[in-house]
């Protein structure tokens, strides 16, 4: 797909493609060999939309990128999980705001995204378009407002860059106007998933909102494309920090050497991993799910093999709202009151004074 160079059409272009999504099971390519009906109640309860560019990415069936949007029957087959596994409903003091630490909250101000990921743990949420409502967000700003306590807010979703560039700028422009909101932060899959969104003028009018970090969303090296690397220069360029929010993903990225390169790869295009997540326990996900050993694994083979910049926070969001918990395999190996035993990244053992 080519980026045109005009600044008007470059706007459309990724309206174009958006347009032109999969949203049914039999729109899928012949190739996928997919159960038609089978794949239709999975979408009637979940929905499906696969862009053009994210499509372009499966190089063949069952592959990281195909598992991550194509729909599977597992979804309503197995029933294990929670519809809110974070508890985000019980803290929502207004609809589609989630306040659950004291200085921050989660405002979802899009409930639309350029590609529905089959793990999303907002499954019960994306695609419905009553999820978010210009009252909704009226109310959230309202929120934020009025509570001094917060002064970082993370716009969320589904996907706030699925927003057209005028609505979200009068969201930045009404928090910046709040004394009290020091840092706005904006999570989002569309660098992943529809570069393309990353127009000049997106980055140019994000460019007024210092200090703006943005959270990107990147599960598999095969996602890491020129396009990509594009939509991230833009970002960067525009002096806003890049992190990245991995999920880990039974038969994706759950392996070192995948994690390992998909870290390596996201520092070549300016983007700081930030948190490796074990999956949430949402329901409809739970064939993507990976033991809590896995991702200790992938962390020590990490730590001290690269770059310390390569080395995400692995954290689990804990069910029922208590919040993300970083998880750290053990380095200490024995201590009394005098030393510590420590162990490096190759398994050797040191001792450390404790005084
Ligand atoms: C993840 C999350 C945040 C941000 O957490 P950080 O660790 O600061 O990135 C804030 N509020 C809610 C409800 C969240 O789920
Ligand atoms: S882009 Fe994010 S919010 Fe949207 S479906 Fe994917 S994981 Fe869920």
């Amino acid at each position: 797909m080519t980026i045109q160079t005009s600044n008007n059409r470059k706007q459309t272009l990724w309206k174009q493609i958006l347009s032109q999504s999969i949203t049914t099971p039999r729109d899928l390519p012949a190739w996928f060999e997919i159960d038609v009906p089978a794949l239709k109640k999975v979408v009637a309860r979940y929905p499906m939309r696969i862009n053009p560019y994210y499509l372009s990415l499966i190089k063949q069936k069952d592959d990281p990128i195909y598992k991550q949007c194509v729909p599977d029957i597992r979804e309503i087959s197995i029933e294990k999980g929670y519809e809110d596994p974070l508890n985000e409903e019980a803290l929502s003091p207004v609809s589609g705001l989630t306040h659950r630490y004291p200085d921050r909250v989660l405002f979802m101000v899009s409930a639309r995204c350029a590609v529905y990921c089959r793990f999303c743990n907002r499954k019960r949420k994306v695609g419905r378009a009553s999820m978010v409502t210009k009252k909704s967000i009226k109310e959230g700003l309202s929120y934020i407002r009025s509570n001094k306590r917060i002064r970082d807010v993370l716009l969320s979703g589904g996907d706030p860059f699925l927003l057209g560039t005028r609505k979200l700028y009068y969201i930045l422009n009404e928090l910046r106007a709040i004394p009290h909101v020091e840092i706005i932060r904006i999570g989002t899959r569309v660098p992943c998933t529809l570069p393309q969104r990353v127009t000049t003028p997106l980055a140019k009018m994000l460019k007024k909102f210092h200090p703006l970090y943005i959270h990107t969303h990147f599960n598999h090296p095969d996602e890491i494309t020129p396009q990509a690397a594009l939509a991230c220069s833009r970002l960067a360029d525009a002096g806003i920090p890049l992190g990245c929010q991995t999920v880990l993903l039974n038969g994706v990225n759950d392996d070192p050497l995948v994690m390992k390169t998909l870290m390596q790869k996201l520092l070549k295009i300016r983007i700081r991993p930030y948190y490796l997540f074990q999956a949430d326990l949402a329901k409809g996900t739970s064939h993507f799910w990976t033991p809590v050993s896995k991702g200790m694994e992938i962390i020590s083979r990490l730590q001290g093999h690269t770059s310390g910049l390569c080395v995400p926070h692995f954290a689990i969001d804990l069910p029922g709202g208590g919040g993300k918990i970083p998880m750290l395999p053990e380095f200490v190996i024995d201590s009394n009151k005098k030393r510590l035993v420590i162990r490096n990244y190759t398994g050797r053992q040191y001792r450390y004074p404790l005084h």
